[in-house]
C-alpha cells in the first residue's frame, strides 16, 4: 500500500468514525426530533401533566382530595372535548380493602361509539392515582402516571378529527398504586359485556427515556398484535420483547393495569419506560419529563392504535 493511499484510509476510517458517533448522538434523547403531528396539541399535553403532578394535587393517592381533584380535572378535560360519559358522571365508583385500611376508589369512563365495529371494544387506559404523601413529601408522580392520564386526553383530542372504527373506552383508572384495583374492578363489573372487549392498551410512565425508548408488552402472549408494532419507530425507539417474560429485561406481564385485561384472556399492550432514578421516589415531578421524548411517545402510541383499529379484532 502506497503512503497516499494509507492516509486515504485513514482519513476514511476518521470519517467513517465521526459519521457513526453523529448517528449516536441522533439516537440520543437530547437530539430528538419533535414528530410534526396534528393529532393532538402538544403543549395541552405537557400542560396536563404540569397541574396533575403539581403539589395540589397532594400526589393523588386513592381516596383523598388530590386523588378527588384529579379526577374532576379529568371529567372537565372529557366535557370539554364532548366525549361522552360510559357510566353517569363519568364515574365507576368500588371499595376495597388494602394493608389493613379500606379505601373509596373511582374509574373514570368515557366511551366513543365506533364506525364500523360499534359492537367490538378497545379499552384505553391510564391510572390517574399516585402515592400520596408519605413522610411529608409529596409524590407527584409525573411520569407515573399522569403522563398517561394526560395522554388519554390526547386520545379524545384525536378521536374528535378521526373516529374510531371500533369503539373506545377511554378509562382513567384509580387504585392502581394499591394493588391494580381500580382495573380489577372494572373487569369483575366492566358495564358492557366482557365479551366484546377485544383489546387493551394500557399507558403507564411514558414521559421520559434517557435512551429515548419506549417498550411495548404483550405481543410475546398476543403474537397476533406484532405486526401493528412494527416500523413504528418515529422519533423513537419502540422495544418489544424485553419485558414479556422471554427478554433480558424484567417480567412486566403484571406490573400495571393491563394485567387485570390479560387475567380476562384480553389481549394487551403496555406501553411504558425502563424505571428510571425517580421512579417511586418524591423526585418524579414535572420537570423531569422529556418533552420531545413524551410529544412523540403518544404520537407512536397513537399510530399503533390506528394500525390495530384497522385491524379485524
Ligand atoms: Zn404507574
Amino acid at each position: 500500500m502506497n503512503l497516499w493511499r494509507s492516509k486515504f484510509y485513514v482519513v476514511l476510517f476518521l470519517v467513517l468514525l465521526l459519521n457513526c458517533n453523529a448517528q449516536k448522538k441522533k439516537g440520543s434523547n437530547d437530539a430528538l426530533q419533535l414528530v410534526n403531528q396534528n393529532w393532538f396539541n402538544g403543549k395541552a399535553l405537557l400542560n396536563r401533566v404540569k397541574i396533575l403532578s403539581s403539589n395540589e394535587y397532594k400526589g393523588r393517592r386513592t381516596g383523598t382530595e388530590g386523588a378527588k381533584k384529579a379526577k374532576t380535572f379529568i371529567i372537565n378535560q372529557l366535557m370539554a372535548l364532548n366525549v361522552s360519559p360510559l357510566t353517569p358522571n363519568y364515574t365507576q365508583p368500588f371499595s376495597f380493602e388494602s394493608r389493613n385500611n379500606s379505601y373509596e376508589g373511582e374509574n373514570v369512563l368515557s366511551v366513543i361509539k365506533g364506525t364500523k365495529f360499534p359492537e367490538k371494544y378497545i379499552v384505553i387506559s391510564a391510572h390517574y392515582d399516585h402515592e400520596g404523601i408519605k413522610n411529608d413529601e409529596i409524590y407527584n408522580g409525573a411520569d407515573d402516571n399522569a403522563s398517561g392520564t394526560s395522554a388519554l386526553i390526547a386520545f379524545a383530542e384525536y378521536f374528535k378529527k378521526h373516529p374510531p372504527k371500533h369503539s373506545v373506552i377511554l378509562a382513567a383508572i384509580d387504585a392502581e398504586e394499591l394493588g391494580l384495583k381500580g382495573s380489577i374492578f372494572f373487569v369483575d363489573h366492566p358495564i358492557i359485556p366482557i365479551t366484546s372487549i377485544k383489546l387493551n392498551l394500557n399507558m403507564d410512565m411514558i414521559g421520559r427515556s434517557d435512551a429515548s425508548e419506549l417498550y411495548v408488552v404483550g405481543t410475546n402472549h398476543y403474537k397476533q398484535l406484532h405486526p401493528a408494532i412494527r416500523e413504528k419507530n418515529l422519533g423513537l425507539q419502540i422495544i418489544t420483547g424485553q419485558h414479556d417474560g422471554t427478554g433480558s429485561g424484567s417480567n412486566w406481564t403484571n406490573s400495571s393495569d393491563h394485567a387485570s385485561f390479560h387475567s380476562k384472556g384480553i389481549p394487551f399492550l403496555y406501553f411504558g419506560v425502563e424505571d428510571h432514578k425517580d421512579y417511586h421516589k418524591p423526585t418524579d415531578d414535572f420537570e423531569a419529563i422529556q418533552p420531545v421524548f413524551y410529544h412523540n411517545a403518544v404520537y407512536n402510541i397513537i399510530s399503533i392504535f390506528r394500525t390495530l383499529d384497522k385491524m379485524m379484532l
